[in-house]
């Protein structure tokens, strides 16, 4: 983001605006409608600029631009219709540490104009940083659509309701959660319509129904692969409205972005062979922050309820009487089959496919070798990069074919996956010199189905 959007207060504030022709009027046709206090210089003014200034709506003084005009203003635009002339107002405001914005020269600007959807309170600004003015109007008519001309009067509406719950609730995590419950997302379209009455008895209600000591609550929520195309719709709900969030290693920055800015991020990511937080220390923060009376999202990669120690937590939750909730996720073996176009069942093949760890509390896990070196046998097998030889030296002495096929996927799903198609006699080798570090999975007896169906994904390697 090269360009930060804030919203400057103009009220009792000067804005200076050179220029009195088309330009200009462009800019002062979002700038009359700010509180500041408008000056124009220009030696003469198209008719809308001139009926503007007849209507009091900002001072115009016909003369040329001087250096002293750029005293005492807090934002300048350089709006002739002569790019020289703009250049140099901009050269000249930028040296005095003013915000200038020239017309048409994006180089000479401290800051650029967004497209805006005014519905004041309620602002929605929307930039393209300049490489897509088209774009930009496609969103603000959606924008348009979306955002009823009474939306601005609910803003205000709310505004006054917000005092009756600050006296409720001391917290400001439970007023955010409140407000939270109030628009949760579902249907956003039919809240923002809602009258101001509908809206005084839906938080009348909502006050009167809160129960003196809230109760908290743990969802376990799967968070996928990685890509955030991957999250469910249940999962983003309840993101959007967590209180915190406490979150594993694999869980990418693209996922928590859902969460609001105002929760509390807890990460205990437990690294392979690294430091990590102890299973206990994490039931201990569900607990406690639940009996605080916190909404907490566990937010684990993939599907909570494999190789996610979810059990532990959930058992914890219960002795202390903690209401629970699960939200499943895509598992890392379905992605990762996804990414090589392979059916993790086939009929007349395989009737059954084992998700195996390559690690478990002991160090490299025992499995039932027999079956899995057995023809048809198929199996996806997490946390295996470091246990490679070992899984291969195990299916090999109870038979397995050298040549099976098998196919690692690293970071299935995000922008750096990688495929590798090897065999079982070569794994470990393929593991090494391709630099896999994991998170990875390991498909064994399945192949890349063609390179059709795996060329859009990044770093393939066959
Ligand atoms: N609950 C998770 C698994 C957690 S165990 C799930 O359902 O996917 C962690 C292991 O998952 C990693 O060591 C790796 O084997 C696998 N894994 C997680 N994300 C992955 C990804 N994007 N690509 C490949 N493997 C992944």
């Amino acid at each position: 983001m090269r360009y930060l959007p804030v919203h400057v207060d103009t009220q009792g504030k000067s804005i200076l605006i050179v220029g009195g022709g088309p330009a200009a009027e462009a800019k002062l046709r979002t700038l009359t409608k700010t509180d500041a206090v408008i000056r124009l210089i220009s030696p003469e003014v198209g008719d809308e600029v001139a009926r503007w200034v007849e209507d009091g709506l900002m001072t115009w003084e016909q003369r040329s631009f001087k250096e002293a005009d750029l005293d005492d203003v807090i934002l300048v635009y350089a709006a002739t219709e002569d790019d020289d002339v703009n250049a140099k107002i901009a050269a000249l405001a930028t040296d005095r540490g003013l915000l200038v914005n020239a017309a048409d020269q994006k180089d000479a600007c401290a800051f650029i104009t967004p497209a805006l959807v005014d519905r004041s309170p309620v602002i929605v600004s929307i930039g393209t940083e300049g490489t897509s003015p088209s774009l930009a109007r496609a969103l603000k008519s959606e924008m348009e659509q979306l955002l009823p001309p009474t939306v601005g009067a609910l803003a205000n509406k709310i505004n006054v309701l917000r005092a009756h719950v600050k006296r409720k609730f001391e917290s400001v995590a439970d007023r955010q959660r409140f407000w939270a419950d109030i628009f949760d997302g579902r249907d956003l379209r039919a809240q923002l319509r809602v009258s101001e009455d509908v809206l005084d008895t839906r938080v009348a209600e909502k006050l009167a129904g809160e129960v003196a000591v809230k109760k908290g609550s743990v969802t376990l929520v799967g968070a996928g692969p990685g890509s955030s195309d991957l999250l469910t719709l249940g999962a983003r709900r309840v993101l959007h409205s967590a209180d915190v969030i406490v979150y594993d290693r694999l869980v990418s920055q693209d996922i928590l972005d859902f969460g609001r800015r105002e929760a509390e991020y807890i990460y205990v990511g437990k690294t392979p062979g690294g430091a990590s937080t102890a299973q206990d220390d994490i039931n201990t923060i569900l607990v406690q922050k639940a009996r605080e009376g916190h909404a907490v999202v566990r937010l684990k990669s993939g599907d909570p309820l494999i190789f996610g120690r979810a059990d532990e937590e959930l058992d914890a939750l219960s002795t202390h009487g903690i209401d629970y909730a699960i939200i499943p996720g895509i598992t890392a073996a379905a992605a990762a089959a996804a990414s090589i176009g392979a059916s993790l069942t086939t009929r007349g093949r395989n009737k059954s496919v084992s998700f195996l760890t390559g690690h478990d509390a002991k160090g490299f896990a025992d499995q039932d070798w027999k079956s899995l070196a057995a023809p048809h046998a198929r199996a996806a097998v997490y946390m295996g990069v470091g246990a490679s030889r070992f899984i291969q030296g195990r299916l090999l002495i109870h038979g397995a074919d050298r040549d099976m096929a098998v196919t690692i996927v690293e970071n299935a799903s995000r922008d750096n996956q990688i495929i590798v198609a090897t065999t079982l006699s070569d794994l470990p080798n393929a593991i090494e010199s391709r630099g896999i570090k994991g998170p990875a999975i390991l498909l064994l007896g399945y192949a890349p189905r063609d390179a059709a169906v795996i060329a859009p994904n990044m770093g393939v390697a066959l």
